[in-house]
C-alpha cells in the first residue's frame, strides 16, 4: 500500500525544517561562543592589568615602601573575584600572599571556580607574572593565579545558563511550530490530491457521473482536476455509447433471427412445406444478417483508436464511374437511370474507403428511388477540394428525420415500413470515413428526392 501522501509530505517538511533549525542553531551557537570567549578573554586580561595597576599605585616612591593595608584590601577583593595574588618586593621577598593569608578560603574559591568552569572548559588555573613598575623602575613583582584563559563569576555563569535555557526553549518552540505548520501545509497540498485519487478510484469502479468541483489555487492541481473531469466525461460517453451499441445490435439481430427461427421450426416440424420461395425468404434474412455483421465490422474498424487511412493519389471521377458501373445491373432492374457528369479531380484519399462511401450513397439512392427514377452524379474540382454530389428523385427524407440519418441504426419510418433498408449503418460508415479524411458530408432532401454532397480536401492540411 505504501505510506499516505500526507504523512510523507509532513515527514519531508519536518525533516527539512528540523535539519535547518539544528544547522542554524549549531552555527549560531558556535559563532556566539567564539565571540563570547574572545570578549571574556579580553575582559579577563583587563581585570588582571587593573589589579597590577592598582598595586603599582600603592608603592610610595619617596619612602620606598608599600602600603600594606591597601595591598591587603586589594588582595582580598581580588581573591573574592577569583584572583589569587602573591606580591613580591624588588628584592623578591613576599610582601603579601593570599594562600598564606587564608589558605582555606583560597582553596574554597579555587575549587568553586574549577567546578563551575569544568562544564565549559577544563583548562585549570594558570599563573601570570607581572612586573610592578614605578616609571622605568621595577619596584616589585605580582603573581596572579586565575582560571585561564577566562572564567565566569557566579552571576555570569547563571546568566549564561539562563540564556542557554531560553535558546533551547526557542529551538523547541520553533520545532513545534514547524511540525504544526508542516502538518497543515502537508494537509493542504495532499487534500486535493487525495480527493482526486479517491474520485479516480470511484471512476475506476464504474461511477462515471462523479465530478470534481473544488477549484484550488494551484495551477497543476487544477489541471489535474479538469483532466479527471474530462476523463470521467469521456468514459461516461463511451459507456453510454457501448450500452447503446449493445442494445442496438441486439435489437437489429432479434427481428431477423426470430423470423428465421419460426420459419425454420415450422418447416422442420412439418407445419410448412419447405418451398423454394420460403427457403429463399430464409436465405434473404441470412444475407441481411451477414451484411449487418459486415457493416458492424466496418464501423468497428473505423471507430478504432488507431484507425489509419492508406492514402494514395486517386481520381474522384474515375472512382465514381467505377462504382456506378457496379450498380448498372441493380439500376437496370428498377429501370433507374444513372447519369455521371463532371471533371477529373485528382485527390489524395484512401481509395477503398472512398469507394465504400460512394457505394453506400449510390446503393441508398437506388434503394429509396422507385422504379423509373433518375439518379444524377456530379464531380466538381475546386482548387483545394474535390466534391461529389449524388441526387435522386426518390422518396426523400422528412425534415424531422434529416438531422438523425447519419446516426448509427437510424432509419426513417418509410424505410422501415418498406423493408428495403439495411440496418441504418451505411450513412454512419460514410460519415466516419469522410470525417477521417477531414472532409464533410451533407444532405438536402424534400418529397422530390434527396441530394448528398461529399466534400474532400485534396491534400492533408499542414
Ligand atoms: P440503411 O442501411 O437503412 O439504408 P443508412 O444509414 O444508409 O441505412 O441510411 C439511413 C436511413 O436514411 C435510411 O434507412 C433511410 O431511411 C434514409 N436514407 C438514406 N439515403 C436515402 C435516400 N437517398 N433517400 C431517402 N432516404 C434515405
Amino acid at each position: 500500500m505504501g505510506k499516505s501522501l500526507r504523512s510523507q509530505i509532513s515527514l519531508y517538511i519536518m525533516t527539512i525544517v528540523l535539519a535547518v533549525v539544528a544547522f542554524v542553531s549549531f552555527l549560531a551557537n558556535a559563532a556566539v561562543n567564539r565571540q563570547f570567549e574572545e570578549y571574556m578573554i579580553n575582559q579577563e586580561r583587563g581585570q588582571r592589568e587593573k589589579i597590577v595597576n592598582d598595586l603599582e599605585n600603592l608603592y610610595n616612591g619617596m619612602t620606598r615602601s608599600w602600603d600594606l593595608e591597601y595591598i591587603h584590601a586589594i588582595g582580598m577583593y581580588s581573591l573574592y573575584d577569583g584572583y589569587v595574588l602573591t606580591i613580591y618586593d624588588s628584592a623578591g621577598k613576599v610582601i603579601w600572599d593570599a594562600a598564606s593569608h587564608d589558605m582555606a578560603l583560597c582553596k574554597q574559591i579555587m575549587s568553586d571556580i574549577t567546578e563551575r568552569m569544568s562544564q565549559r572548559n577544563k583548562n585549570g588555573f594558570t599563573t601570570y607574572s607581572y612586573n610592578l613598575m614605578q616609571g622605568d623602575r621595577k619596584v616589585g613583582t605580582a603573581s596572579i593565579q586565575a582560571y585561564g584563559p577566562y572564567f565566569l563569576k557566579e552571576n555570569e555563569f547563571q546568566f549564561i545558563n539562563d540564556l542557554s535555557e531560553v535558546l533551547l526553549l526557542i529551538g523547541l518552540l520553533s520545532c513545534a511550530v514547524s511540525i504544526f505548520a508542516g502538518t497543515i501545509l502537508a494537509h493542504r497540498i495532499a487534500r486535493p490530491i487525495t480527493k482526486t485519487a479517491e474520485i479516480a478510484q470511484q471512476i475506476s469502479n464504474g461511477d462515471y457521473n462523479i465530478r470534481l468541483e473544488n477549484e484550488t489555487n494551484t495551477r497543476e492541481l487544477n489541471m489535474l482536476l479538469s483532466s479527471m473531469n474530462h476523463m470521467a466525461n469521456s468514459l461516461s460517453r463511451q459507456e453510454q455509447y457501448r450500452k447503446q451499441l449493445t442494445a442496438d445490435v441486439a435489437h437489429e439481430l432479434r427481428t431477423p433471427l426470430a423470423a428465421l427461427r419460426s420459419h425454420l421450426e415450422a418447416m422442420s416440424e412439418g407445419l410448412w412445406e419447405p418451398t423454394a420461395e420460403r427457403l429463399n425468404g430464409c436465405v434473404e434474412e441470412v444475407k441481411r444478417l451477414s451484411s449487418l455483421v459486415v457493416d458492424l465490422d466496418g464501423l468497428a474498424k473505423l471507430e478504432q483508436e488507431n484507425f489509419r487511412l492508406k492514402k494514395i493519389e486517386a481520381n474522384l471521377l474515375e472512382i465514381v464511374e467505377n462504382v456506378c458501373g457496379n450498380f448498372e445491373k441493380e439500376a437496370d432492374n428498377k429501370n433507374i437511370s444513372i447519369l455521371v457528369d463532371g471533371v477529373s479531380s485528382n485527390i489524395l484519399v484512401d481509395r477503398d474507403r472512398i469507394v465504400q462511401v460512394i457505394t453506400n450513397l449510390l446503393s441508398n439512392a437506388i434503394k429509396y428511388t422507385p422504379e423509373g427514377g433518375k439518379i444524377n452524379v456530379w464531380i466538381k474540382d475546386d482548387i483545394d477540394r474535390g466534391v461529389v454530389m449524388i441526387e435522386d428523385n426518390g422518396i426523400g427524407i422528412s425534415q424531422k428525420d434529416l438531422p438523425y440519418i447519419f446516426e448509427r441504426f437510424y432509419r426513417t419510418d418509410q424505410s422501415r415500413n418498406r423493408k428495403t433498408g439495411g440496418a441504418g449503418i451505411g450513412l454512419t460508415i460514410a460519415r466516419s470515413i469522410v470525417e477521417a479524411h477531414k472532409g464533410k458530408i451533407t444532405v438536402e432532401s424534400n418529397e422530390g428526392g434527396s441530394k448528398f454532397t461529399v466534400v474532400l480536401p485534396k491534400r492533408e492540411e499542414e
